[in-house]
């Protein structure tokens, strides 16, 4: 009898299924330790015996088919243990402490590894994403079983996302296909990546996941005929030649078909064509031989055939690869491995544990695993060092190059290996080893030869970069480089040589402009003044502005030795107006003195309102006396302002002047906001003059502005401070 899933909760119906994982587990390894992963089992029973899932499963069925993959796997008892309690500490109230004592400090490692590694989320942002990243790294380093017994679980959740949310079936989707298929990937384990992508793909792209799958449906009979007929002539071939193998013929999984047509711009009926067979032989030399032995049946397509046994992949995957005109004109795939070769094409890493004995769980020194551990190691270690960018898109870049393979690598005449993405030229392999030596680099050497600097690497290649202490990096090396890193470091490069350089060039400027006039180039005190008239924070800013063009020496000129004969005109009729001004009885406005002139007819701007404490400027206006600006006033910065009509003004303000001045509040929309501000106000003993009061619909904010009267900058600043401890109050500006 079927045991549906609903009765998991029954002990009789729970007893016969763990007779089936252990019956699965004991097939692959007939050394497991039994009684440890049995303990597991009825542990994880009884930690989720009240709870569902989504679909109204027991939770129990999840932990189950998540132990049953490890099983497959040949993990190990400690992972397929762990698979089992994966769960059991984010669940319960069972700790990783107590699983080293009721179990081992292992299976206790790797639960609490899982368990951290599913807090991460991968979707945001891509800073927190790299350091998500970095955190699932860490915690795979302590034990690559970790990761494993993750996969396994991703495997079984992305396989049941049908009751999730649609945001929740894209969110996990994405993240399998972009984090966790690569990483399978990366570890060699073939299976476990495309079943992955193959689930996800059909989230991700329900339309063309739909055609794929129908198109194969139907052509299902057809296409079965074909591999069947196919798969008896290559069998009976290496027969006949005496090649000890088993043959297999099969579709090509949908997304890798999805991923094919794209690339190739395949039709429909053409996928037809996609079909795959593998020879598995017992032996290395009768790959070779059976390679012989279709080749010389079947025309080979050219350029087709790799050599992966030669020469792996560098996450282990060995077999020989070869594309024929099979029979009916058609396009087939033939992958050529041994038995070993393939268990490692399918597992990957996992494979590692497959032959390994119960007793001595844990990598072997110097294997293949621990190897892919160390890489993972040293890959950490250079995080931890800061080795890597700072720039997240710099370090998510180099996170792919080194992890998904998307790259080459090179190495230095001392052996240091360096991995740089595709197309990577000797400039990005210099700014690889050091940014001095990447400044430096005048040439390079690659397997003894000199090459161009543009010329791009290929893998395997010995580097040389040649270097000069004084050389500079060059310009056009932008159109070449690959690596954000190499950009970025040549354009602050070049761009500290333009600033050198337009510095240089605007002292020279300067002085000429100086002497041409008779005058000696001013202090450093009077050239910083003239900067922030030209609204910049520094006399080194002014003068590469010479340098650029964007001021020109002889505005500097000016500003230092204002042109004197015109200025004293426009000062002369400046006073004949506050003359006529004070006749007629206008009151003059007191609180800043202009330079020399006692007596001019002055108002503050309203542009900026300046008040005592602020750096301010006059300007002499046509019939209005001097307006007084804040220096940094928008209106009158830069060249907006004629020189000879700016007059140096100083503060002379009494105690009981008051100056105007606004400030904007933004803040929540909340009832006796405006109330509580201005009640804030009035402890200063300030006055109001006017205000007003703004409701934002779209983000339920208020915005108040106040017009209020003050002494001095001081006191304006603590009136800002005060209103910010306002609650509700997001933000107070002065206007
Ligand atoms: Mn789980």
């Amino acid at each position: 009898m079927s045991t549906p899933s609903g009765d998991l909760l029954d002990r009789e119906v729970a007893g016969r299924e763990w007779e089936g994982l252990r019956d699965l587990a004991l097939r692959s390894n007939p050394r497991l330790n039994q009684e440890l992963i049995e303990r597991a089992y009825w542990r994880a029973w009884e930690v989720h015996r009240d709870q569902k899932r989504l679909s109204g499963e027991p939770y129990f069925s999840h932990v189950l088919a998540v132990a049953r993959t490890c099983a497959e796997m040949n993990l190990g008892s400690d992972a397929i243990a762990a698979a089992l309690l994966h769960d059991s500490i984010e669940d319960s109230p069972v700790t990783a402490e107590a699983l080293a004592k009721e179990f081992n400090p292992t299976v206790s490692l790797l639960v609490d590894g899982v368990s951290k590694i599913s807090g991460l989320r991968f979707e945001s942002r891509e800073k927190a994403q790299a350091e998500n990243f970095r955190k699932l790294l860490l915690h795979m380093s302590r034990d690559v079983r970790i990761l494993l017994v993750k996969l396994a679980d991703r495997l079984h959740n992305v396989s049941t996302l049908e009751p999730m949310r649609p945001e929740k079936q894209t969110r996990i989707a994405r993240e399998t296909m972009d984090i966790y298929a690569p990483l399978a990937n990366r570890l060699g384990m073939g299976r476990i990546k495309w079943q992955l992508e193959d689930h996800a793909f059909k989230y991700l792209n329900p339309e063309a996941y739909g055609r794929v799958a129908s198109m194969v449906g139907m052509q299902r009979e057809a296409r079965e005929e074909f591999i069947v007929s196919m798969r008896d002539r290559l069998q009976d071939a290496m027969n006949k030649n005496g090649i000890d193998c088993a043959v297999q013929g099969r579709a090509k999984h949908l997304h890798s078909i999805h991923r094919k047509m794209r690339s190739q711009n395949l039709r429909e009926g053409e996928v037809f064509d996609l079909l795959a067979f593998r020879i598995i032989t017992a032996t290395v030399e009768d790959c070779y031989h059976a390679l012989g032995v279709i080749h010389s049946l079947f025309t080979p397509i050219p350029n087709k055939f790799k050599d992966y046994i030669a020469t792996p992949k560098r996450n282990g995957y060995q077999s020989l690869h070869t594309a024929l005109v099979g029979a009916e004109g058609r396009t087939i795939e033939v992958q050529i491995r041994t038995q070993k070769m393939h268990e490692i094409a399918e597992y990957g890493v996992a494979s590692h544990w497959r032959y390994k004995e119960e007793e001595n769980p844990s990598p072997v020194p110097g294997g293949e695993a621990e190897r892919e551990l160390d890489f993972l190691r040293t890959f950490i270690q250079d995080l931890e060092e800061g080795e890597w960018s700072e720039d997240p898109s710099e370090f998510m870049e180099e996170l792919k190059v080194s992890l998904f393979q998307e790259g080459i690598f090179a190495f230095t005449p001392r052996g240091d290996l360096h991995i740089l993405p595709v197309g990577a030229t000797p400039v990005d392999f210099a700014y690889s080893i050091h940014t001095g030596v990447g400044d430096r680099c005048i040439g390079a050497r690659v397997d003894s030869k000199m090459v161009p600097l543009r010329r791009p690497l290929t893998s395997g290649e010995v580097v040389e970069i040649v270097t000069r202490n004084d050389a500079r990096p060059s310009r056009d090396w932008l159109s070449f480089v690959k690596t954000s890193k190499a950009q970025s470091r040549i354009r602050k490069s070049i761009r500290e040589q333009e600033s050198e350089q337009s510095e240089s060039l605007g002292h020279e400027l300067l002085e000429r402009e100086f002497k041409r006039n008779r005058q000696s180039m001013p202090d450093e005190a009077t050239l910083k003044v003239a900067a922030e008239a030209f609204g910049m924070d520094s006399v080194d800013r002014l003068v590469q502005g010479v340098g650029r063009g964007s001021v020109s020496a002889l505005q500097v000129f000016h500003r230092v030795h204002p042109p004197e004969d015109k200025k004293s005109g426009i000062i002369e009729s400046a006073q004949k107006l506050t003359q006529l001004a004070t006749s007629l009885g206008g009151r003059r406005q007191k609180g800043v003195r202009v330079e020399g002139h006692g007596n001019m007819l002055i108002h503050f701007a309203g542009c900026c309102r300046p008040v005592p404490g602020d750096r301010i400027v006059g300007v002499i206006t046509r019939g209005r006396g001097v307006s007084i600006h804040r220096q940094d006033c928008v209106n009158i910065v830069g060249d907006r302002i004629a020189e000879e009509r700016r007059m140096r003004v100083d503060w002379d303000a009494g105690e009981d002047e008051k100056f105007l001045v606004s400030i904007q509040i933004h803040g929540d929309d909340r009832k006796n906001l405006l109330a509580d501000i201005t009640g804030q106000i009035s402890k200063s003993d300030v006055g109001i003059q006017g205000g007003s009061f703004r409701r934002e619909e779209k983000d339920l904010s208020a915005l108040v502005q106040v017009t209020i009267e003050i002494r001095d900058l001081k006191q304006l600043e603590k009136i800002i401070r005060d209103v910010r401890r306002v609650s509700g109050v997001r933000q107070v500006e002065r206007v």
